[in-house]
């Protein structure tokens, strides 16, 4: 499976390096390097004959180009004229500055999508409704035979014929190389293939890049997409069902006093969405098959509180429960919560974190052992070898897309018996991806925020206006509110130009802040220093906290009413999002203001995005649209592969069959004989503990 790429005529070290800083270093990684679209002469419709409102395939020069501003929200507006020989349409753009460069008279478009009136009855294509389009050159030449001709997307200087040079030398060579061959070899049985409906891998992967027609095509990316989503699927079930096969699970009782106790003490009612969150827990608890369950929640809406829940249901059944959070800062944030709410019941709360000294961390590791703590918080700490447990019941991972499966499994093996797993994430993200990604988990959502929280309003705004922005800042501290200023880099760089969190600081507090008491945490401080900072800042000493991404999770402050994200633009949606998750947490109206000058689009587009919506499902949708699965996936859950031919807000069917077929597959041993051999190798690195018999 490791083949070098060099099996392949023209394929150099140098066109290697390339192509690996693209992430494609096998002939299977090759060979999954699809085609971003097609070129369907066959199907293409002369402008004369589009239909309004149908999907056709326009393929025409473009004849003119023009810009200007406009619309209610002043975008910027671009539009060419596109001409066949039949007729002539307008297409047009909003927003996308990056094609001033590339639209030019003489380079021809190709472009499929639904077809609009534009004023004045002219056919118009709104191109922002149309995932993919192409500008080719002028001699690129679109084949003049009938096949379908794939079009990639070019990777440094490797340009379209490469591509095609080398994928179809791959395909169709006649003494094709073990490897090659190997990479797209048929797996499953003619029987498993007819039930699910598959083509043969071999054909789907040269239908995928040389279609005999788009008919065939759509079929191979079916089965392209179904052995993506099958496989993956088939080596979640199996990593369970080994941690499963090993252990029993745990019968928990009834909720007792210890819940009720609580439920009474809270100063707030659960809110429905947590209270049914809870049901399905206590349910799963309760069961003797072990709970695996993910609560999937937006940021601040109230999941620690539901996890504490449970953790008292396994001490009330008489077990240990333990809490795994992603950083020192969030950990002891939990440790501390879970004191004070527990202040009057006779639990004993520890927390284990890395920084402990070596003898301390011994004693809390011998009182775990000893049972003498009945719930324990801790960071990645909790994995390490030394950590024993007498009863151990439950494991809770919070932030689970910071931790990768293999973590959480570890932590769940420290029991004798199988544990209970409560997985909690605050990364909203679509159906397909959850289930991809949690695919061995039950899923709670909790939509509902609790109530009285004020909506967080969000400003974009130029450098230009820094002293106003904090201006105003100034005033909601002396009203007695703190603040975040966010900023991507710790410190002076000589690669960078942006200002650093710790100039940051010195400006503001020697400046507009003078007189505020103002704090610096960034993730190159010591632990110790930080942890002070933190708890100043929480305990409201400290009313201006200059910070990097430290404080992203789960940070909670109340009393945060305004942030401002410096340089906005380096920083993705989804961590946008989290960050931004950081105030509007208590009663007051909150201010979140992102300073950018950044004039790319898709900054820009990120901006207007945060500005429109707090929505943290649909800031996923469009953050994985602007990202693209690869990259938004492989930031979601460590470890886990990117996912080439799924369209990930599209392919729900085909993963619910993938699914089907996957439990198929546990429950035959020689099904399951069939997989395991490409999982090992195509997905080693996700899955490396299952191995090939
Ligand atoms: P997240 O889901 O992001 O982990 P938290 O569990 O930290 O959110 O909760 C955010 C804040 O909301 C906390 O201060 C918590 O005490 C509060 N909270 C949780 N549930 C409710 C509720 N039902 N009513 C009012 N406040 C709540
Ligand atoms: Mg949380």
């Amino acid at each position: 499976m490791d083949s070098e790429l060099s099996v392949l005529k023209g394929i150099g070290p140098r066109k290697a390096s390339i192509l690996k800083s693209a992430g494609i270093v096998t002939v299977y990684d090759l060979l999954s390097y699809f085609p971003r679209l097609y070129e369907d002469q066959s199907n293409i419709t002369p402008i004369a004959h589009l239909q309004v409102g149908e999907k056709q395939t326009v393929f025409g020069t473009i004849t003119g180009v023009s810009e200007r501003y406009g619309g209610s929200r002043n975008m910027l507006i671009t539009t060419a004229i596109v001409e066949d020989n039949s007729g002539a349409i307008q297409a047009t753009w909003f927003n996308k500055k990056f094609l001033t460069k590339q639209l030019k008279a003489g380079k021809r478009l190709f472009a499929t999508g639904k077809i609009s009136w534009a004023y004045g009855g002219q056919g118009q294509m709104n191109m922002s409704q149309i995932k993919e389009f192409q500008i080719l050159d002028s001699d690129e030449e679109a084949s003049a035979n009938s096949r379908v001709l794939p079009i990639y997307k070019t990777i440094g200087n490797l340009n379209q014929n490469f591509f095609r040079q080398v994928i179809e030398q791959a395909l169709f060579k006649k003494d094709n190389d073990i490897a090659v061959s190997y990479a797209i070899r048929e797996y499953l049985s003619d029987e498993f293939r007819r039930k699910y409906n598959l083509m043969l891998r071999e054909d789907a992967f040269r239908e995928m890049h040389y279609p005999s027609n788009m008919r065939l095509q759509k079929f191979a990316k079916y089965r392209m997409a179904f052995d993506e989503l099958y496989l993956i699927q088939c080596g979640l079930m199996i990593l369970k069902k080994m941690s499963r096969d090993k252990k029993e699970g745990f019968k928990h009782k009834k909720d007792g006093e210890l819940i009720k106790a609580l439920l009474t003490d809270l100063p707030f009612e659960l809110t429905g969405d947590q209270k049914k969150a809870w049901k399905e827990i206590c349910a799963d608890m309760e069961a003797d098959t072990p709970m695996r369950r993910l609560v999937q929640g937006d940021v601040g809406s109230g999941k620690t509180i539901v996890a504490l829940l449970a953790l008292l249901k396994t001490v009330e059944s008489g077990h240990q429960g333990a809490m795994m959070a992603p950083t020192e800062i969030l950990a002891t944030q939990h440790f501390e919560g879970f004191q004070h709410l527990l202040k009057n019941m006779d639990v004993r709360v520890e927390l284990l974190s890395g920084k402990l000294t070596k003898k301390k961390k011994e004693a809390v590791y011998e009182r775990l052992l000893k049972h003498e703590i009945d719930i324990i918080v801790g960071t990645h700490a909790l994995i390490q070898e030394g950590v024993k447990f007498a009863d151990l019941g439950l494991v809770v991972t919070d932030e689970q897309h910071r931790f990768g499966i293999e973590q959480r499994a570890m932590l769940e093996q420290k029991g004798d018996l199988m544990p209970d797993a409560l997985v909690m994430t605050a990364t909203p993200i679509p159906r397909t991806m959850t289930l991809t990604v949690y695919g061995d988990l039950d899923v709670s959502l909790i939509k509902q925020m609790p109530p009285g929280r004020k909506q967080i309003r969000t400003f974009v705004r130029t450098p230009d206006r820094r002293h106003l922005i904090y201006k105003f800042m100034r005033e909601q501290i002396e009203a007695g509110r703190q603040g975040y200023v966010v900023c991507p880099l710790v410190e002076a760089s000589e690669t960078s130009d942006l200002p650093s969190a710790e100039e940051i600081f010195e400006e503001l507090s020697n400046g507009i802040f003078y007189g505020v008491p103002c704090g610096l945490v960034h993730g190159k401080m010591k632990p110790k220093e930080k942890d002070k900072i933190m708890e100043a800042f929480h305990q409201g000493e400290i009313k201006l906290l200059v910070a990097t991404t430290v404080i992203e999770v789960g940070v909670n402050v109340p009393n945060a009413s305004m942030m401002v994200v410096e340089n906005a633009e380096c920083f993705g949606l989804a961590q946008l999002h989290q960050l931004r998750g950081r105030i509007g947490r208590g009663e007051y109206a909150s201010y979140c203001v992102l300073v950018t000058s950044q004039k790319t689009e898709n900054a820009k587009e990120r901006m207007t995005i945060m500005e429109s919506t707090a929505d943290g499902f649909v800031l996923a949708e469009e953050d994985l649209r602007l990202r693209g699965p690869g990259q938004f996936f492989g930031s979601m859950q460590h470890g886990l592969p990117d996912l080439k031919a799924v369209d990930v807000l599209e392919d729900i069917d085909i993963l619910l069959k993938a699914r089907e077929a996957a439990v198929e597959t546990m429950n035959n041993a020689e099904l399951q004989r069939n997989v395991r051999p490409i999982l090992a190798s195509q997905y080693r690195e996700q899955f490396f503990n299952i191995t090939i018999n």
